[in-house]
């Protein structure tokens, strides 16, 4: 059975959609992540980066370091919950909707060991 690829409903053969405002709903989505794909893998990398920076630089520098593995954290799960953007395997197994709410719980997550990282330090 074909499922619409926005929310997953199982749909007809002949259809990609279950109802017209998944399709613009996804329509949506790809615009914005037209727009912002790669400002998004642009700072995707720059906070992953800052992770193992901050891990390498905290045995130096202590808390400088400690600020960029929170910096990363967060800035990740910041971004994360601007632009909500599944990988295409993501959307392929659970389609746009629940491949969205996946991501903004994973940004959740990271934003709150980004805030449980500033009070540890200080
Ligand atoms: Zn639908």
């Amino acid at each position: 059975m074909k499922k619409c690829e926005f929310c997953g409903k199982e749909i007809s053969y002949f259809d990609m959609y279950c109802q017209d405002e998944c399709q613009e709903n996804a329509n949506k989505f790809y615009d914005l992540r037209d727009k912002y794909g790669k400002l998004f893998a642009f700072l995707d990398a720059i906070f992953v980066f800052l992770i193992p920076i901050g891990i390498m630089a905290g045995s130096l520098f202590g808390a400088i370091g400690d600020s960029l593995i929170v910096i990363g954290f967060g800035g990740l799960g910041i971004m994360l919950l601007l632009l909500p953007f599944p990988t295409e395997s993501m959307i392929r197994k659970h389609q746009i909707k629940k491949a969205i709410l996946m991501c903004r719980i994973f940004a959740l997550i990271l934003i709150l060991i980004a805030i449980i990282g500033i009070f540890v330090m200080f």
